[in-house]
């Protein structure tokens, strides 16, 4: 290829990077000034400058045509400034851009499904150029992150979502694929919008949604085979659950909002066993939100409660309650209940509200998982530390951070300093009373590219609970007692990578043992299997 094509393809590109030697081989003379700058040197110049935009989208913005420009540059960027650039490849900063995704819109990132491709599915994929794909983001884009319905402006979502798959998973980036089905938006703001990217009409709801995606299904298992991991992102909970039990028979397919969520918080509590004491199964647990997160959450601790006791799900569920928007979900409201939270409904008196659930109820670990802010109050939380003799444990999970149950400040400053705290979006260090506490994030990004990265090392066709299971524990023993003295129940994401490495061994480890995983013969150290086959973003030399 000539050389002004390696400049323009983002794969190859390495900018000033190109030696003398790869100058003179690849017909770059004169296309470049003549200094040669090193990726380490490229790094610390793009980084002063991402540094200098104080708007967070505009550092967005920089990042992605970053990507565009020079992919190695730019995951060299993400992974060694992992907590820097998280919050602006994704949560929260992703959230603006989806919302003003048709303003900064350049170029397309990923495939574009929608009821227009109806009867063509199978084309259209084979329109993306990679080939060989092994993990695959889709979103409708009915309910991105806390914001609603962003309709094809959700395209954000599972574009963030794969770069972390990348940078924090290894999953090579010519092996991932965004994808938004487009079936409409009942934004009216965006179908007025002269602007709007998407389909401009109502979404379709019942057979003519069902079909598409059926088509959408069929045609990637088709395309790209058994092992490709589908992965369902920002839902409504109204077809999250229907979709995640439809397919999970025919194809391997996840939900992060409501499995890995699960599968991150079981790992925060798990290890806050450590500071709070007991066993999983001596806790009572409150649920505020019973929603995809909620009953996702409950679920596996749930699960993960009958391994430890041989009890059945049925009994282990019932150390578990969950308050909704119309109070304590109890037996007499069966009837009107959601089919997922059908499981929750236990013998009790009606309670309509969370201050009189935690006093009846007396859980020794309360969960925020509403969308709602401010909602665990002063009364809420002065009554879980009145009850629990050692520690309260207070998860405040709810996204954005102007919707986080509480505060990391007033859940120490109104337990007097007792309460383990852990949230959705991340607060600052706190101090009280001399002693610095230092809250938690409960990110899911700590779980999902390492579960991916196992599904792929050990070839599944299929997610099973166990393997959720699996990634819990590997991240719950990846705390430290360096951590846990800071009252951390999450370790620190500098050491992402290896994290994720020891997750995706033990992910693989149980698909092996499930008879799922078909790469054979199993390799014998899966960690470092697991390693091995991580994308790094160090250039290559060009002969
Ligand atoms: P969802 O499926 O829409 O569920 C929301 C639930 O909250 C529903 O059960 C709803 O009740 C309930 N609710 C709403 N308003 C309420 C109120 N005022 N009082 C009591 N309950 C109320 O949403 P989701 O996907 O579960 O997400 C919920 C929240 O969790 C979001 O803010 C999201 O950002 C956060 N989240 C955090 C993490 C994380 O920290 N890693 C991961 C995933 C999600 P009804 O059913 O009665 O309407
Ligand atoms: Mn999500």
């Amino acid at each position: 290829a000539s050389g002004y094509c390696l400049l323009r393809d983002p794969r190859h590109n390495k900018g000033l990077a190109f030696t003398e030697k790869e100058r003179d081989a690849h017909y770059l003379r004169g296309l470049l000034p003549p200094a040669v700058i090193s990726q380490q040197l490229q790094e610390k110049k793009l980084m002063n400058s991402i540094r200098q935009y104080e708007v967070p989208l505009q550092k967005y913005v920089a990042m992605m045509e970053l990507e565009e420009r020079n992919e190695r540059l730019f995951y060299k960027l993400l992974i060694d400034n992992v907590e820097e650039l998280l919050p602006v490849v994704y949560t929260p900063t992703v959230g603006e851009a989806c919302q003003k995704y048709g303003s900064i819109f350049r170029r397309p990132q990923g495939l574009y499904i929608s009821l227009k491709e109806k009867g063509k599915i199978l084309e259209v994929l084979k329109n993306w150029p990679e080939r060989s794909i092994q993990v695959i983001v889709v979103t409708d884009g009915e309910r991105i992150l806390g914001l609603g319905d962003l309709g094809c402006q959700g395209m954000g979502i599972p574009v963030g979502k794969l770069a972390l798959y990348t940078a924090l998973g290894g999953i090579r980036p010519s092996a991932c694929l965004p994808i938004t089905v487009d079936v409409g938006t009942n934004n009216e703001q965006l179908l007025k919008d002269e602007f709007y990217i998407g389909l401009r009409q109502r979404r379709a709801t019942g057979q003519e949604y069902a079909e598409l995606l059926d088509e959408f299904m069929s045609a990637v298992k088709q395309n790209y085979g058994e092992k490709v991991l589908i992965q369902f992102e920002d839902f409504a909970n109204h077809n999250a659950f229907e979709l995640l039990a439809k397919y999970g028979t025919t194809h391997l397919v996840f939900n992060d909002d409501i499995q890995g969520t699960a599968s991150v918080v079981l790992a925060g509590v798990v290890a806050a066993l450590k500071l709070i004491g007991g066993t999983l199964a001596e806790h009572r647990f409150l649920f505020l939100g019973a929603g995809e997160a909620g009953t996702g959450i409950a679920e596996l601790i749930a699960l993960e409660i009958s391994k430890q006791t041989k009890a059945p799900v049925e009994e282990t569920r019932k150390k578990i309650c969950l308050v909704d928007s119309k109070g304590l979900i109890v037996s007499s409201r069966k009837d009107s209940l959601q089919h997922f939270k059908k499981p929750w409904a236990h013998e009790h008196e009606p309670v309509n509200n969370l201050l009189d659930a935690v006093k009846v109820i007396k859980p020794t670990i309360l969960i925020g998982s509403s969308g709602v802010g401010r909602t665990f109050t002063k009364e809420v939380i002065e009554a879980m530390a009145s009850f629990n003799e050692v520690k309260p444990l207070i998860l405040a999970l709810s996204n954005p951070t102007s919707q986080s149950e509480c505060t990391a400040e007033e859940a120490y400053t109104w337990s007097k300093g007792r309460a383990i705290f852990a949230s959705g979006s991340p607060f600052d260090p706190f101090e009280y009373n001399g002693k610095v506490f230092v809250p938690g994030q409960a990110n899911n990004a700590y779980i999902f590219p390492g579960f991916g990265l196992g599904l792929v090392i050990s070839g599944a066709i299929r997610v099973h609970d166990d393997m959720l299971l699996a990634a819990s524990e590997a991240l719950a023993k990846q705390v430290t007692e360096e951590n846990f003295e800071k009252g951390l129940i999450y370790p620190p994401f500098s050491n992402i990578r290896k994290i994720s490495a020891n997750i995706a061994a033990n992910v693989a480890a149980k698909a092996y043992e499930l008879g799922v995983a078909t790469r054979l013969p199993r390799p014998q150290n899966l960690v470092k299997c697991a390693e091995s086959c991580m994308y790094t973003p160090v250039y290559r030399n060009y002969r």
